[in-house]
């Protein structure tokens, strides 16, 4: 299964994503995240897009093309994966076009409202990745990783706004492009997080026996 998930910033696409490539042992591919891990580890790359990541704006298409199209060719993206922050902008979704057959991609729909609050109160662990929220944290920002738990840089709030607007004017128009090409399955996540996720088995299960 080959699978893209839209979705403004704290729409749920991480959480539904972990819990999607469990159903169908496929690999979680985050750029969001594989950026992160740059950072956190120095690379070059991740010198490179800190700055456009730090203030909300979107890296340049041809550096995240380049850095999925390679992970796509890892061996276990062979029975499929899940794309989670790709593509972002139409130009990122006509080069993966070029690289691969996709079979379906499914666009979380959220008020502006329940985004605010989710990404406000977003905690994301600083050794493994894993996000919380303040709300389930309770004061405790231990990670049972023995990693601790912060605000993401670019979760603060001047920055969520930019993020936002970046989403309406660049990747917002991806759910016109792929609804043309029939491809498209629209996804209620004004929900808790189980009835989403109850929703996307059910309707790529329909999918699959198609
Ligand atoms: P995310 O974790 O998906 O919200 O991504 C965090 C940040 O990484 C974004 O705000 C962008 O700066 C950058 N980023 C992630 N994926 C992409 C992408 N497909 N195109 C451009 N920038 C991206």
């Amino acid at each position: 299964m080959r699978l893209i998930l839209l979705g403004a910033p704290g729409s749920g696409k991480g959480t539904q994503a972990a819990l999607i490539v469990k159903d169908f042992g496929i690999p979680h591919i985050s750029t969001g995240e594989m950026f992160r891990q740059h950072i956190r580890q120095g690379t070059p790359l991740g010198l490179l897009v800190r700055q456009y990541i730090d203030e909300g704006k979107l890296v340049p298409d041809d550096v995240v093309v380049e850095m999925v199209a390679e992970r796509l060719r890892d061996k276990d993206c062979e029975s499929g994966f899940l794309l989670d922050g790709f593509p972002r902008t139409v130009p990122q979704a006509q080069a993966l076009g070029r690289h691969v057959e996709i079979d379906a991609v499914l666009n979380l729909n959220i008020g502006k409202e329940l985004l605010l609050y989710r990404i406000s109160g977003r905690r994301v662990c600083k050794s493994c990745g894993d996000t919380s929220h303040v709300e389930w944290l309770q004061g405790n920002y231990g990670c049972p990783c023995g990693g601790e738990y912060v605000q993401r840089e670019d979760d603060r709030e001047e920055t969520v706004l930019k993020r936002l607007d970046v989403y309406e004017e660049q990747t917002k128009p991806l759910i016109e492009f792929y609804k043309k090409g029939g491809k498209l399955i629209e996804i209620e996540a004004n929900r808790e997080r189980d009835d989403v996720h109850l929703e996307i088995k059910q309707a790529l299960s329909k999918l699959k026996t198609k």
